[in-house]
């Protein structure tokens, strides 16, 4: 059976999914976007990817290109259409097609909408949260205003590709005070020697993860010590455990950084915890 991707009010076999040249995300990455995990056919936290990727067309001036209840029908039209239990939904928004200027095009302008959605193996996420995973410190070069979901992501491609060629599974970006923001596509944890969660308060630097949030609300209901504040990078190397947040990689142990071993190199106990509880809550 072939993928089908919606495009701007059409359903299309995916290798037929085709944007305008003069797209403004394809010209100017003038778009936002979301990630929402389908995990046992049950869409993941739906509702905040939703209030976030308002949030971003918000904060950006775009149009939303159609209602929020349009978008979650077509949402599970695209998940059955695609016969998929296990997926991510990928939805992207940009302003739509104009006349190459950089400044907003004049009067109304039809914002385009794009979603794909794929098949995804959340069995290998979860059994690689029992070994954990190595991530490389990169510096964090990104614009002022993290906290939009834009499809910008140049620096978070160069900061992954580091990593990777450091033969690790994520960046961890460092911004200029040595303090560690975010991953390129994850929220940042750690755990320090009282047994503490610590991660970035939200600003406009780091993105509000949705799973971050999650992960809150269960470390709270289980009593577990929270605390958002900075943290460096030689902080987060002498802490008893880190781990990282995201949609696709749900709660995930890190067991190095840099080639240097968090505390003795295996998932720590609250990470561990924490992953448990993530896997209950997206298994309801
Ligand atoms: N930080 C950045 C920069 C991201 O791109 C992402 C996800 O794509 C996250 C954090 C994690 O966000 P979420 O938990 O909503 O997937």
């Amino acid at each position: 059976m072939s993928r089908i991707a919606y495009v701007n009010g059409a359903y299309v076999p995916h290798d037929m999914a085709f944007v305008h040249i003069d797209d403004r995300g394809y010209q100017f990455a003038d778009g936002v976007y979301e990630v929402v995990s389908v995990i046992g056919g049950k869409m993941i936290d739906e509702e905040p990817h939703l209030d976030r990727l308002w949030r971003s067309m918000g904060e950006l001036r775009m149009t939303e290109p159609v209602t929020r209840s349009a978008l979650k029908l077509i949402s599970k039209q695209l998940v059955q259409k695609n016969r998929l239990k296990n997926a991510l939904l990928y939805i992207q928004v940009s302003r739509g097609v104009a006349k190459r200027d950089h400044a907003f095009p004049q009067g109304d302008l039809r914002s385009s909408l794009v979603m794909t959605c794929r098949r995804f193996d959340f069995g290998a996420v979860r059994e690689r949260a029992k070994t954990g995973i190595k991530v490389s410190s990169q510096p964090d070069i990104r614009w002022g205003r993290c906290d939009i979901k834009a499809t910008a992501l140049l620096p978070n491609v160069l900061a992954k590709q580091a990593a990777k060629e450091a033969g690790a599974f994520e960046a961890i970006l460092v911004d200029a005070d040595g303090n560690v923001t975010e991953g390129s596509s994850t929220s940042v944890w750690m755990v320090d020697k009282n047994g503490t969660l610590v991660t970035r308060p939200l600003k406009d630097n780091i993105l509000p993860g949705i799973t971050r949030a999650t992960l809150i609300e269960l470390a709270e209901k289980h009593q577990i010590r929270i605390e958002e504040r900075a943290f460096s990078i030689e902080e987060a190397k002498a802490s008893e455990e880190m781990f990282l947040t995201s949609a696709t990689s749900c709660a995930m142990p890190i067991v190095e950084l840099d080639g240097s071993a968090i505390s003795n190199g295996k998932p720590g106990s609250v990470a561990t915890k924490l992953v448990e509880l993530y896997w209950d809550f997206a298994g309801k």
